[in-house]
């Protein structure tokens, strides 16, 4: 016997989980509702983890979602610092890390990402930092602080790395970046996009070092010097790691849900997943897009885990069990210095046509085309209509690459 027994369990203190429990309240739910987070904070969004937050631009509360203090009093009990340790799809149970047993009738799994771990020599010394969450952030504004003159290097050439990168020269710190590829941000958004993403940095006095391989970390005690397979040899003080996520499908596997080719867990069209009852969203949910003509995709972008979460809350309240058809959306900025939105997300493309002038301070767009066919498109500074483009990539049809501009 469960010790108590609610409606519905939102599992994990993500964005997804939140705007589920802000959808449910939206669609007037009567029923009771109870989400369980693993963090110490309600649930926040993330990208100003990277940006304001950062900086020290904005309290802690300025980016709780769906806003601060959404959660007291309303009809979705939260319990924050509490794991669902064990969820049993077939008897309908969860069990908490405070050992309460929870039946429900639906649940939705929300538990999101990890970040990647490097694996080489000297990942145990002090000043080197991944950023997921809050405490992240935190730590490496403490050691900012502690350590003023320390140069930076960030490893890692996709949003995360730039993001930081920006931030951390906005507040005057010496900042390097290593990356894999030739240019940052290169494998989602492109060469094009990739260099000028290097000459806005490169402009704010930020070392862009691409077609790098992090060999391993020196130091006594702290980290003193990052080592390239390459041979290079950068000093620093401080190390910000952002090579890329994996899903945390720990409790979804333990459960006997289903995993999907990119290890999230698979969902059908309207994010049910192999178990009755149990539903999924967010950045460990792996689905059949009917925006991509039934593509399977994993995302890890935010509006997009809200969006999903929102989708599974309105099935519950309507017993119904339609496709989640959202064309996926994501954010990203330098600073102020350079600000792209992208819909797609295009994973392969053949051609690239770029509407207006690559340059800063400038809108221009960049369609990205696989066999004739939109697969995404990115905005710099508002340069390009995205419904257009969203309605493009549903639609499935080939274009004339003239007829974008
Ligand atoms: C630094 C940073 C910057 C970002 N910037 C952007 C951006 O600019 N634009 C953009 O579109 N996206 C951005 N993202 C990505 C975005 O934050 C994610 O897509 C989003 O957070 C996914 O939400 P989620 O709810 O699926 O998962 P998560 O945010 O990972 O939340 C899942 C939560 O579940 C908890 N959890 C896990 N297991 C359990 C369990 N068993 N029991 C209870 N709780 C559990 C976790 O601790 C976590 O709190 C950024 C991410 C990071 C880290």
């Amino acid at each position: 016997m469960p010790d108590r027994s609610v409606d519905v369990l939102l599992i994990g203190g993500g964005v997804a989980a939140a705007a589920a429990a802000h959808a449910l309240a939206e669609g007037g739910f009567g029923g009771s509702a109870l989400l369980a987070g693993r963090e110490l904070d309600p649930p926040y969004d993330r990208p100003a983890l990277t940006k304001e937050y950062l900086r020290g631009e904005q309290p802690r509360e300025a980016s709780h979602h769906p806003s601060a203090g959404w959660f007291e009093g309303g009809p979705v009990e939260l319990l924050t610092r509490t794991s669902v340790m064990k969820l049993d799809p077939a008897a309908r149970e969860a069990t908490l890390s405070t050992k309460e047993v929870v039946g429900f009738e639906q649940a939705l799994v929300a538990t999101g990402a990890m970040v990647r771990r490097l694996q080489v020599d000297g990942t145990e010394l002090d000043g080197l930092h991944y950023l997921r969450a809050y405490g992240n952030a935190d730590a490496i504004r403490a050691d900012l602080e502690a350590h003023p003159d320390a140069p930076v290097v960030c490893v890692g050439g996709s949003y995360i790395g730039c993001e930081v990168a920006a931030s951390l020269a906005l507040l005057g710190r010496d900042v390097t970046i290593l990356l894999q590829e030739d240019e940052p941000q290169q494998r989602t958004a492109g060469i094009q996009v990739g260099r000028f993403v290097r000459s806005v940095l490169e402009a704010r006095g930020v070392a862009v070092h691409g077609g790098e391989q992090v060999a391993r970390f020196t130091g006594d005690g702290r980290v003193a010097a990052v080592h390239t397979a390459s041979g290079r040899e950068l000093p620093c003080g401080i190390v910000v790691l952002g090579v890329g996520v994996v899903p945390d499908v720990m409790l979804a596997r333990g459960a006997g849900l289903a995993l999907g080719e990119s290890g999230g867990v698979a969902c059908d069209a309207a994010l049910r997943t192999s178990a009755p009852a149990v539903w999924a969203a967010g950045d460990m949910c792996e689905y059949p897009s009917v925006a991509h003509g039934g593509r399977r995709i994993r995302v890890e972008h935010t509006e997009h885990a809200q969006a999903q979460g929102a989708h599974v809350a309105r099935q519950i309240l309507a017993g119904t069990a339609e496709p989640f058809a959202e064309v996926p959306y994501f954010f990203s900025d330098l600073a102020d210095w350079a600000t792209f939105e992208s819909v797609g997300p295009a994973s392969a493309w053949d051609e690239e046509v770029v509407t207006g002038t690559l340059a800063e301070g400038e809108p221009f767009g960049v369609w990205y085309l696989e066999g004739g066919v939109v697969r995404g498109a990115l905005s710099h500074h508002g340069g390009l209509d995205l419904d257009r483009a969203r309605e493009l990539i549903r639609s499935g049809a080939a274009v004339d690459p003239a007829a974008l501009g």
